[in-house]
Parts: structure tokens; C-alpha cells; sequence
């Protein structure tokens, strides 16, 4: 249930009426806009009589939400959210890429990929440590020591990094890292969702392989329900019986998830198509649908790389692709 507070109700009247939900078993969480404040009630909301709450006199309006996330919902939080990773925004009309290896490889990898992202106009830099691999026996990632690595590039650089995690034991390693990712395979590890909803950095957080958009919200709600409301959604790509591209790009969900949340939304035409020609037609697609950005995978010499060569732009070709981002997102705005 979201009640909206008239702009002349005072503070004290405002802690009033939390008060009164609270001791009825409710939890309350707020969201101040410019001129409204919007208070959210999670809970059996069955018991409240919404007719004796909307006659309240610091009460505008009061709604009930049908749908299961709360915190996620637009309807609880109607301007966009936007995801400030160290002065680096993404949402709210600010469009950003990020670029990097599948895997942090060696030092002459990262340094050289972060320095030519960054020249061709990448926000933030991305590189895995800890990969999700299908098979025990491929690349399992450098770890502690391609965290480093990635820390080393961001010194270097000045761009934030992004990362994903596995496992909340390895947390210790990720208390630089910028933006802590979670990886479709562990959208729905829940324990992992609230360990990292209890910590003050941005989460990227991609779709499930096969994942609804309802699933994929009621992650992010995992997440902001413990605190943390720096979710970024990513959609990567979903199972489908298709088998010519990687997964099948749902593209529908971008205006979708805008529609029903307020989160950014970026999309990953890397893993989504596993074909490093169409990444260029699905970023142009994904900023015409209404993305918040992009994540590409981009190597310095995607043939002997230990992971996903195969969909990695090289730094030429994503150098070029840069140019049609700005160029397409420039001419977006003026629509
Ligand atoms: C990745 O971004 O490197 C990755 C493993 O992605 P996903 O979880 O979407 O497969
Ligand atoms: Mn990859």
C-alpha cells in the first residue's frame, strides 16, 4: 500500500502514522520526493482500512499495490532512479557503457582493454575474477588476484570497476571494487542477494537465464528490501528454443521493467547474442528501446582469450561502435 502525504503534513504527524502502521506489524519505507512524500507499507496490508486512512488530514491519496515488489515498484517511487557510482551516473536520462574482458587475464590485458575503453569513451570498466563457468574444468577466473588487477586498472584509468561476485565468503576482496555484479546464474541465490542488500555500493544485477520479469523484480526487491536501493537490471539475454544466437535478447524487457520500476536498466548484447557483429545492431536497438546503458565485453585479442573470445569486440571495433552510441543517444534526446 502507498500513501501519499499531503505537502502541508508536518514531520511529527508523518512519525505518527509510521508509528501506528509499525505497532499494527507493518514496515514502513519512505520515498521523498521533490514535493510529495510517498510512504510505503510492506506487510498484511488486508487489516487497514483504506477509506479511514485516505480521510486523514496529512493524507493525499492512498493506493494499493497489487504487484509483489514494493521497493522496486514505480509506483512507490515515480522518478527514476539514478545509480551515482563515484560521480559516474547511470539512469535518469545518463547513458552509460561499460566495457571490459569477460576475465581479468594478465596485467598487460586489463591495463591495455582499460586504456583503450576509456579513450573510446567507456563510463566503467568490467572484467570477471570469479567466473560461472558451465564446466568445472574451464577458466574458473584469477580471483583475489584479478580483483587487484582490476584495481590496478582502475588507478590507472580512473574508471570505476565492476565485478561479480559468487560467493559473500569473497567479500573481503570486493571492498574497492565499485559496482559488485550478480550474475544471471545467482539472481535468484537469495541468502546472496540479502548479504549484498545490507552493503552500501551499486549492484549490477542480471536477469536469470530463464527468469520472468516478475522473478527478475522480486530480485532487486531482495536487495532493496535489506536497504541497499542502488540496483541496476540487466538483461542478458533469456533461454529460448532458439539456437543461433547465444541466448534470445529481450529487448521488450527494457521498456517494460521502466514501466513497472524505477531501477536503470542496461542491457548485455555480449552474452545475449554470443556473436560479436550483432552487439553493434542490438546497443543501437537497446538505446532506441529506452536502455540506461550497455554492457559489452571488449578484449585486446579476443582469439587466445581464456573466456567468451568468441562474442568479444575487439578494441577497434568497439572504438567504432562508441561513435554510433553517441551519435544514437544524441539523437535520442532530440525525439
Ligand atoms: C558475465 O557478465 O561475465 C557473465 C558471466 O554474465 P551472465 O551472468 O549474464 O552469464
Ligand atoms: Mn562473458
Amino acid at each position: 500500500m502507498i500513501i501519499i502525504m499531503k505537502n502541508t503534513a508536518s514531520q511529527e504527524q508523518i512519525d505518527a502514522l509510521k508509528k501506528e502502521f509499525e505497532t499494527m506489524g507493518m514496515k514502513i519505507h519512505f520515498s521523498q520526493g521533490m514535493n510529495t512524500t510517498l510512504m510505503g507499507l510492506v506487510g498484511d496490508t488486508t487489516r487497514i482500512d483504506i477509506d479511514k486512512v485516505a480521510s486523514l488530514d496529512i493524507v493525499e491519496e492512498v493506493k494499493r499495490i497489487q504487484e509483489p515488489y514494493k521497493k522496486a515498484n514505480r509506483k512507490f517511487h515515480p522518478q527514476d532512479t539514478v545509480v551515482d557510482v563515484n560521480g559516474v551516473k547511470i539512469g535518469g536520462g545518463n547513458f552509460q557503457v561499460i566495457a571490459g574482458p569477460c576475465s581479468v587475464e594478465t596485467p598487460e590485458q586489463i591495463c591495455e582493454v582499460a586504456n583503450s575503453v576509456k579513450a573510446s569513451g567507456a563510463g566503467l570498466l568490467r572484467g570477471g575474477a570469479f567466473k560461472p563457468r558451465t564446466s568445472p574444468y574451464a577458466f574458473q577466473g584469477l580471483k583475489g588476484e584479478g580483483i587487484r588487477l582490476l584495481l590496478e586498472a582502475k588507478k590507472c584509468t580512473g574508471l570505476p570497476i565492476v565485478t561479480e561476485i559468487m560467493s559473500y565468503e569473497d567479500i573481503d576482496l570486493f571492498e574497492d571494487v565499485d559496482v559488485i555484479q550478480i550474475g544471471a546464474r545467482n539472481m535468484q541465490n537469495f541468502e546472496l542477494l540479502k548479504r549484498v542488500g545490507r552493503l552500501n555500493k551499486p549492484i549490477l544485477l542480471k536477469r536469470g537465464l530463464s527468469s520472468t520479469i516478475e522473478e527478475f523484480l522480486m530480485s532487486a526487491e531482495y536487495i532493496m528490501a535489506e536497504g541497499n536501493e542502488n540496483v541496476i537490471l540487466c538483461e542478458r539475454g533469456i533461454r529460448t528454443f532458439e539456437t543461433k544466437t547465444r541466448n534470445t535478447l529481450d529487448l521488450s524487457a527494457v521498456p517494460l521493467l521502466k514501466k513497472l520500476s524505477h531501477l536503470p536498466v542496461i542491457i548485455d548484447p555480449s552474452h545475449a547474442t554470443g556473436i560479436p557483429w550483432m552487439v553493434e545492431p542490438m546497443t543501437l536497438a537497446a538505446i532506441a528501446a529506452g536502455a540506461d546503458g550497455v554492457m559489452i565485453e571488449v578484449h585486446n585479442d579476443p582469439p587466445k582469450a581464456l573466456c567468451d573470445g568468441a562474442q568479444s569486440l575487439r578494441l577497434n571495433q568497439f572504438a567504432d561502435l562508441m561513435k554510433k552510441v553517441e551519435k544514437t543517444t544524441a539523437f535520442f534526446k532530440t525525439l
